[in-house]
């Protein structure tokens, strides 16, 4: 098994680690219901994509109903 030879300083771990943050996609607006939504996808709002609805929404979902 491979052991590190010296301990790494918490100034070089932060180091490392200063590359590391994730990066939040660029959000564009939905052409159909105005909520942002990522590029190239699916609203996640309304389900449309390219000016067409793609996935169904459902009306109302109420998961009180489902757990009594
Ligand atoms: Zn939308």
């Amino acid at each position: 098994m491979a052991v590190p030879k010296s301990k790494i300083t918490r100034s070089r771990r932060g180091q490392r680690r200063s590359h590391d943050a994730l990066v939040v996609d660029n959000p564009n607006e939905c052409p159909n219901c105005g909520e942002l939504k990522r590029p190239h996808h699916v609203c996640a709002a309304c389900g449309h994509y390219a000016d067409r609805e793609v996935v169904a929404q459902a009306d109302e979902i109420d998961l009180d109903e489902d757990a009594a």
